[in-house]
């Protein structure tokens, strides 16, 4: 892209743009940079960069050239600051955690995420001296600030979530956090920064799945996190981060703090991907980038089919609860107003069989429909969350997820919608 700055560009544009700069060859389409390590000039300048004094690259763990331009396209798309691509979602939701929490801290997430996320916060992070509080994202007022504490140090919601398709009110999880100084972190996979932008609302980091809709085609796995601008005021002498405030013995005795770059970001690249190595191969980001120029075109369409479908549910006397944002008196229907644009909802709904066993048949029943653990594939997908991705839940848990065993979640794909109706339909009445 020529050399302008981003801010004036829409998310269609810099999905296409954004991150590259010709290189020597000038390639229209980005490289793959199939590289491990980085020839140094000299010695002299190896060591400066080993000791951040010069910014370049090392070794393909830390960064890469076609990851780093997948990360700089996502963050300007989401208006952030900086963006750290991860070799999937969970390590992109497990970094971004980490590095607010460490052992005697605990964080505070809604009772509506995703079933993987959920497993990590209150099992994962419990062996590393982390505990999760949750909250209700459905009563925010009185469940959230009640969680938090001295030894606070994240809270974790999603923006649209997966499965229950809950919108979050935003804002008043953002004025809490802002009101305690606590980084709040998005998980804005289901949404897209082309139906919400978590930062508009007060958000100070997102983090994506990207293997569901801006990969969209089901063909590569990959994660981000990425920071708000000026995210390091709220870092700086706040001692609920003593490890961007303290020196960090692993690196000469490094201040994150005294840096002048986005250093939660920074901190990911030398604490996390340096020492646990979850990075995104540049053959991934690569496909991820395919998918990400067509983003903006496809969640508009996944929505407009899904809400089709949505209504047919809704007339059908066998679907019940049928949970759609963009439904006229959907409970999240005013939230989505408030935060989506152009009341667009996504691919992601979810109804109600009359008991267990039927809901199974109608996933079994299904034929253009592929039964897969996954969303956001240009292909129409259904999964019993009861028997599959929810199984590891208890029941108290399935209850708060605001799953039971009747849900059945649909990811609506890019088919025409007369044909994905009339598959439901024949399932449906089987
Ligand atoms: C899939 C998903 C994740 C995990 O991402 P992976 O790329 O599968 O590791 C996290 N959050 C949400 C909302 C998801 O849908």
């Amino acid at each position: 892209m020529p050399n302008l700055t981003h801010n004036h560009f829409s998310e269609d544009t810099l999905a296409l743009h954004a991150g590259y700069t010709y290189d020597t060859q000038r390639t229209l389409s980005v490289p793959i940079y199939q590289n491990t390590a980085y020839s140094f000039e000299s010695l002299k300048q190896a060591a400066a960069r080993f000791g951040l004094e010069e910014l370049g690259n090392i070794y393909s763990r830390l960064t890469s050239p076609t990851v780093d331009i997948l990360g700089a396209r996502l963050a300007a798309i989401e208006g952030g600051a900086f963006g750290i691509p991860t070799s999937s979602g969970t390590s992109a939701v497990f970094y971004a955690l980490v590095n607010c929490a460490q052992n005697g801290n605990n964080i505070v997430y809604s009772n509506k995420i995703y079933g993987g996320t959920q497993t990590l916060v209150v099992h994962t992070l419990k062996r590393f001296g982390i505990e999760a509080r949750v909250f209700d994202i459905d009563n925010i007022e009185e469940t959230l600030e009640k969680a938090i504490d001295a030894k606070t140090s994240a809270i974790f919601f999603e923006s649209l979530s997966n499965p229950q398709t809950a919108i979050a009110d935003v804002e008043k999880i953002t004025k809490i956090a802002k009101k305690h100084r606590i980084v709040s972190i998005c998980d804005n996979t289901v949404a897209t920064a082309f139906l919400h932008k978590p930062f508009e609302f007060g958000v100070d980091i997102s983090v994506y799945s990207l293997s569901k809709y801006v990969n969209g085609q089901g063909s590569a796995l990959g994660g981000v996190v990425i920071e708000r601008p000026n995210l390091n005021e709220l870092l700086k002498n706040n001692p609920r981060y003593a490890p961007f405030n303290t020196p960090d013995e692993s690196y000469h005795g490094l201040v994150y703090a005294n840096l002048p770059l986005p250093i939660f970001c920074i901190r990911i690249i030398t604490e996390w991907l340096r020492n646990t190595g979850a990075t995104l191969s540049a053959q991934a980001a690569w496909i991820i980038l395919q998918g990400l120029e067509t983003l903006g075109l496809r969640i508009k369409k996944h929505s407009q089919n899904a809400l089709e479908v949505a209504k047919f549910l809704q007339s059908h006397p066998k679907a019940h609860n049928i949970c759609y944002p963009a439904l006229e008196g959907d409970t999240y229907n005013g939230l989505l107003k408030k935060y989506f644009k152009d009341s667009l909802s996504s691919g992601l709904l979810s109804f109600e069989a009359e008991n267990f066993e039927v809901a199974q048949k109608i996933c079994d029943s299904l034929e253009l429909f592929a039964i897969v653990a996954n969303i956001g594939d240009s292909k129409s997908l259904v999964i019993h969350p009861a028997s599959t991705t929810h199984s590891q839940l208890s029941e108290k848990e399935l209850q708060s997820a605001g799953v039971t065993p009747c849900t059945i979640r649909l990811s609506i794909g890019l088919e025409n919608p007369c044909d994905i109706i009339a598959d439901l339909k024949q399932a449906l009445e089987k």
